[in-house]
């Protein structure tokens, strides 16, 4: 297949695209490194089936030549950055996203949303199932993002309603791995960091908030599938193990052989508005229709994100 990547140059993009061009495909990624960087994708350059166009996705794509699937991945996901960027993440989610549907549609080409287990907000229902609605403050500072995906997905079903267009909506829940930024701003990253630099780890609030974390070669994996299969209606993608960011904090202490302490703090910007109190993704719906559920331990995953944050901070 010839596939276009927007969002190729971030962390699941640029992980994405090293699976399918070992599948055999022919890849492009399109980005305008607003939160990627052209070293996630580095050891593609002069790849004979990878290309890489630096390009705002919210202006017109212009692709020479057939395709056969478009994943969009562009946004901007860390609330670090959704905060700081709110008109730029609507932006993306909303005409990045209309210009992403509009290129498939041209080109006859399958249309993969990366959508979000922030479209349930915080949730009233546990875990959260595809049939949830969600709880989403469509006025508060997170709802930017949130509703750049909401949005999203209602314009992808209504391509697909409208104009017979082939797609699939995944909901991501909280992924990590290699190739995360290491100043993004996301709980991972933060607290390796913390832990390998000996600092103190910045739990907000009571740290009784949780979260489910996958890695993310599981996630791409499931995304794979989920572009073969003819699932149209979205599909959640996580990892079920819940823990609260308290005991996260802990592990991560315990896995870096690190001697930081935990600080709790509170926040004073709006990092912690509407913060969801508990999230887990029920994927039943991906065990059935996809056979698929994540393989790799959370101990595991995190000691290799942990070795991977080591050597890049030298
Ligand atoms: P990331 O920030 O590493 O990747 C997003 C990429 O999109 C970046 O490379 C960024 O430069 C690019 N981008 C943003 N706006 C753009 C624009 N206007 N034009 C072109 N490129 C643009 O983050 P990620 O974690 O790899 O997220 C990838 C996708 O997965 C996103 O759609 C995100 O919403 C979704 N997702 C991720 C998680 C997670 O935990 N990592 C959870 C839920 C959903
Ligand atoms: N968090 C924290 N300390 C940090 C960063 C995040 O306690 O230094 C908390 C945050 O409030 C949230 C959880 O960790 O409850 C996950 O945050 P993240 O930004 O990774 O993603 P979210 O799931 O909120 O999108």
């Amino acid at each position: 297949m010839r596939i276009l990547i927007t969002g190729g140059a971030g962390f699941i993009g640029s992980h994405l695209c090293d699976r399918l061009l070992a599948d055999g495909h022919e890849v492009m990624a399109i980005d305008n490194l607003i939160t990627g960087s052209t070293r996630n994708i580095e050891h593609l350059a002069g790849h004979e089936r990878f290309r890489f166009i630096k390009h705002d996705v919210t202006e017109y794509i212009y692709v020479e030549g057939p395709l056969d699937a478009v994943l969009h991945l562009a946004s901007l996901p860390s609330p670090v950055d959704y905060l700081n960027e709110p008109i730029k993440t609507l932006k993306v989610g909303a005409l990045g996203t209309h210009k992403a549907l509009g290129l498939a549609r041209a080109k006859g080409a399958r249309f993969l949303l990366a959508s979000t287990s922030e479209v349930y907000g915080d949730p009233a229902v546990h875990p959260q199932s595809e049939s949830y609605w969600g709880h989403v403050n469509p006025v508060g500072p997170r709802g930017v993002y949130d509703e750049s995906k909401r949005f999203a997905e209602a314009l992808t079903m209504a391509y697909h309603r409208t104009h017979g267009l082939q797609t699939r909506i995944v909901r991501i829940f909280n992924t990590y791995g290699p190739r995360m930024r290491l100043d993004d701003g996301r709980v991972v990253p933060n607290f390796v960091k913390q832990a390998l630099l000996g600092e103190p780890l910045t739990v907000f609030d009571d740290g009784l908030r949780t979260r489910s974390f996958c890695y993310y070669s599981d996630l791409v994996e499931g995304i794979c599938r989920l572009l073969r299969s003819d699932e149209v209606e979205p599909v959640n993608l996580g990892n079920p193990h819940e823990m609260t960011i308290l005991d996260f904090a802990r592990l991560i202490i315990r896995l870096s052989g690190s001697r930081s302490e935990i600080r709790f703090v509170t926040p004073n910007d709006q990092r912690t508005a509407d913060d969801p109190n508990r999230r887990c993704p029920d994927i039943t719906k991906a065990q059935r229709v996809l056979g698929w559920q994540p393989e790799v331990p959370v101990e595991l995953g995190l000691r290799h994100t942990i070795a991977w944050f080591r050597d890049r901070l030298g």
